[in-house]
């Protein structure tokens, strides 16, 4: 997932996992927003969870309504 700086502007990547990890996380204390420290200027960005949700996968298949291939 990419992600922008709103202090410094600076982008980078978030990677599967650390969403995956970071969403539980936000679940567990019913956060609406995961705050990610920008590398560059150390500032918490506040990512919405509705946004890092389609990059982070569900460990539990909710509803297998995939289809065919
Ligand atoms: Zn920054």
């Amino acid at each position: 997932m990419h992600i922008r700086c709103s202090y410094c502007r600076h982008s980078f990547n978030l990677s599967r996992d650390y969403l995956v990890q970071a969403l539980a996380e936000v679940e567990k204390k019913k956060q609406k927003y995961h705050g990610v420290e920008c590398m560059n200027c150390r500032k918490i960005i506040k990512v919405p969870v509705s946004q890092m949700r389609p990059y982070a996968p569900r460990p539990e298949p909710a509803d297998e309504d995939e289809g065919s291939e």
